[in-house]
């Protein structure tokens, strides 16, 4: 067996994969990326966050995505009943990106490795990782090719970017159950000829179809739309037929829909993805580190998957850099506690978005400017700015402000009639 020797392995090159594999290759070390499947792939996950425009930035791929004229994104817009809650990131409270992109993934992600290939990162296609030997000081790493060949790799360190393959988390038993209940999503890509229908044709847009079940609108710069709906696995079982019945029945059952999206192509049966949320032990052992989602996936609400991919990826391969450079590093403080700060902070929004919480606040009449803007930071991923009060007490900020809006709310609706 041929047995190929690096500084770094990183497995997956999704978003999680490059960035950690760029920022490693930056600083001089020899670092090989092993993917699977054969690339452009489909991978669902296109709503970006103006937060990953940093990590894109610092991995040297934001020149490189610009070209490819994505569709831009400017905030993000909720709709419930014909009411309509808009956030601007132009307004949001922590310094940042005030823009990002909506992306077809299949394209995105192979620009991302196409660049770092150019920068000089081999990446071996349809070569997946069956085993892994750890020694102490490095390991040793079984590649299966798609002729069932097999070989490996020595490396000093493994970057885990295996996002739904969980590659080190299953091989070690480090996975454990989240404490999100199971959700369940139907989806395709749409010929959206329609689009002017809507008053903002190229706008991202989440609809809130009924309690705890809603749907992503997001339009991509070529034409096509991607558009799906998620709720609870029971909610889906009212509907029968085919994929695609389903998906067309849905979609004449909501007012929002129906006009623009009546008899619209699909470019491929519709899918369903379900109980994806998912999370492990630890982050990190001796000899490598997981990053994006290989540590945890919350929920599609809020678009926070890439985000937290690449800024995990971006973190973790900068302590990579440190570590080979000899510092000893804290992975406890350093990288997970960091990265859970920013997952709890989503949890809660994720939850409180379910629970109806959101809708509270989101949909309520005369906003608070300072408030919306705080939440606006954290709808555009800006969850690490301790700051902004609706990060560093997300857990009872949100529940209080909605209860102050409903008290204000039942006051004004009991206030006498002049
Ligand atoms: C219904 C749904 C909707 C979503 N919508 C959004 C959204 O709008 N915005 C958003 O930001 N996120 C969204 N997400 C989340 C998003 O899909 C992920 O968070 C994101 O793709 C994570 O990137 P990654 O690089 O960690 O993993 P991936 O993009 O999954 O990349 C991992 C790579 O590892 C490879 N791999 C797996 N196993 C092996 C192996 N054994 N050997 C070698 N390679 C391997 C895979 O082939 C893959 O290419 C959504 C998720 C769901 C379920």
């Amino acid at each position: 067996m041929t047995i190929q020797t690096t500084d770094v392995l990183v497995i997956g090159a999704g978003p999680a994969g490059t960035v950690a594999a760029s920022i490693v290759n930056k600083a001089g070390y020899k670092v090989r990326i092993v993917e699977k499947m054969k690339f452009p792939r489909f991978v669902i996950g296109e709503s970006l966050l103006p937060r990953c425009m940093e990590a894109l930035e610092e991995a040297g791929f934001l020149e490189a995505v610009k070209e490819k004229k994505f569709q831009e994104k400017g905030g993000a817009k909720f709709v419930k009943n014909g009411k309509i809650c808009d956030y601007q990131f132009a307004d949001q409270f922590t310094k940042g990106w005030s823009w990002t992109w909506q992306v077809p993934r299949a394209e995105f992600d192979k620009t991302l490795a196409d660049t770092v290939e150019k920068m000089g990162v081999p990446i071996d296609y349809e070569s997946t990782v069956t085993a892994i030997e750890f020694n102490g000081s490095d390991s040793l790493t079984t590649v299966t090719d798609k002729n069932g060949n097999k070989s490996q790799i020595k490396a000093r360190f493994i970057i885990d970017g295996s996002g739904y393959g969980r590659v080190i988390p299953k091989l070690f038993n480090m996975d454990k159950p989240s404490n999100l209940p199971p959700r369940k999503a139907l989806f395709t890509h749409t010929v959206d000829l329609r689009r002017a229908l809507s008053d903002e044709p190229n706008r991202i847009t989440i609809v809130v179809h009924q309690h705890a079940v809603w749907i992503w609108i997001i339009p991509f710069s070529n034409g096509v739309t991607s558009l799906g709906f998620v709720g609870d696995p029971s909610f889906f079982a009212n509907y029968s037929g085919s994929p695609e019945e389903q998906l067309r029945n849905l979609i004449a059952a909501e007012p929002y829909l129906k006009e623009r999206f009546k008899d619209v192509e699909f470019l491929f049966e519709p899918r369903v993805l379900e109980s994806w949320s998912s999370t492990t032990d630890r982050f990190f052992g001796e000899g490598f580190v997981l990053t994006g989602n290989v540590t945890e996936f919350l929920d599609p609400v809020f678009s926070s998957g890439v985000t937290l991919a690449t800024v995990s990826s971006q973190i973790a391969g900068k302590l990579v850099v440190e570590k080979l450079n000899g510092r000893q590093i804290d992975w406890e403080n350093e990288y997970m506690k960091t990265m859970m700060q920013g997952v709890d902070t989503f949890r809660s929004y994720v939850m409180a978005w379910y629970e109806g919480t959101l809708d509270t606040i989101f949909f309520a009449d005369d906003q608070d400017a300072q408030i919306k803007s705080q939440i606006c930071s954290v709808l555009a991923g800006y969850v690490w700015d301790l700051d902004n009060p609706y990060v560093k007490n997300h857990k009872t900020g949100l529940h209080r402000l909605a209860s102050m809006i409903s008290y204000r709310d039942s006051l004004l609706s009991n206030a006498p009639k002049p």
